[in-house]
């Protein structure tokens, strides 16, 4: 089950975080995977680390994003899965926020989703399959955060993006999927604080923040041939934190 041997796989974002855990479950499961990210010095460091390959990507650039899909196809004929992983999450109240933090929030979240896809999905189309997992967030689409107003709105947008996209590519044997991570310890969220990391501990059922390989092992389930009949959906991985419904459950 869950064998991704002579898969093509790109993670963008793949050099830290998630989107490391993502490439090393996808390594686990047989997959080939690039690993594209903007940080290309790291993204060559853990590639050869998980015996991944590597490339540079800004995915807010159609130029950078071009020569990613064309370097992979030149290698390897082929695209099988795309992890599209990449994204930031600084915080600003929208008292504080100006019109850049949103502009920059949307392109690298929201709009990059779009343009990387795109040309994703004209190859998948050609070879009559493909699986997509976008990396996407309980914030916004279920829940709130103060700080997130941008955020959020970039990441629901991803899965309003992901429903009408997985009905676009049903017929060609392409499925479009999200992961939606609660707190997960990476270096982005290591980047909030203690005080954030210490509170977030505290409202999750599981007593702990959760593993970037444990976003990994669900996108590895999506990538696979077995959930082929499985698309416009999103799992959520969060420890429980949304469950709650008395504050008991986390005394
Ligand atoms: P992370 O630790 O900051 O890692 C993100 C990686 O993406 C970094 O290597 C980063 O490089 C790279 N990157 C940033 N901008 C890029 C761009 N324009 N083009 C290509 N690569 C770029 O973040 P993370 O916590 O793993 O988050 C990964 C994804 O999961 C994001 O979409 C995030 O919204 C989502 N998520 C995370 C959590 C969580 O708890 N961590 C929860 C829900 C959702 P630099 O370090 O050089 O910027």
């Amino acid at each position: 089950m869950f064998s991704l041997a002579e898969k093509i796989a790109i993670v963008t974002g793949g050099a830290a975080g998630i989107g490391l855990g993502i490439a090393k479950q996808l390594r686990e499961a047989g997959a080939t995977v690039v690993i594209a990210d903007i940080n290309k010095e790291r993204a060559d460091e853990v590639a050869a680390d998980i015996g991944a390959e590597s490339l540079y990507v800004d995915v807010t650039s159609t130029a950078d994003i071009k020569n990613m899909l064309d370097t992979v196809l030149e290698r390897h004929g082929r695209l099988d899965i795309m992890c599209a992983n990449s994204g930031i999450f600084p915080q600003a109240t929208i008292a504080e926020m100006t019109e850049e933090d949103w502009d920059q929030m949307m392109n690298v979240n929201l709009k990059s989703t779009f343009l990387v896809l795109k040309p994703t999905f004209e190859q998948m189309q050609k070879q009559g399959s493909g699986r997509v997992v976008i990396t996407s967030s309980i914030t916004g689409s279920i829940t709130g955060y103060p700080g997130w107003s941008h955020y959020g709105a970039s990441k629901a947008g991803q899965q309003g993006f992901m429903r009408s996209a997985a009905l676009e590519y049903a017929k060609d044997g392409i499925t479009v999927n999200a992961v939606l991570p609660g707190n997960i310890l990476t270096e982005g969220l290591e980047a909030q604080g203690e005080e954030y990391l210490a509170s977030m501990t505290r409202s999750i059922p599981a007593r702990r923040l959760g593993k970037p390989e444990e976003i990994g092992a669900a996108a590895v389930f999506l990538a696979s041939d077995e959930a082929g009949y499985v698309t416009g959906q999103t799992i959520i991985v969060d420890g429980g934190q949304l469950l709650p419904e008395s504050p008991e459950a986390v005394l």
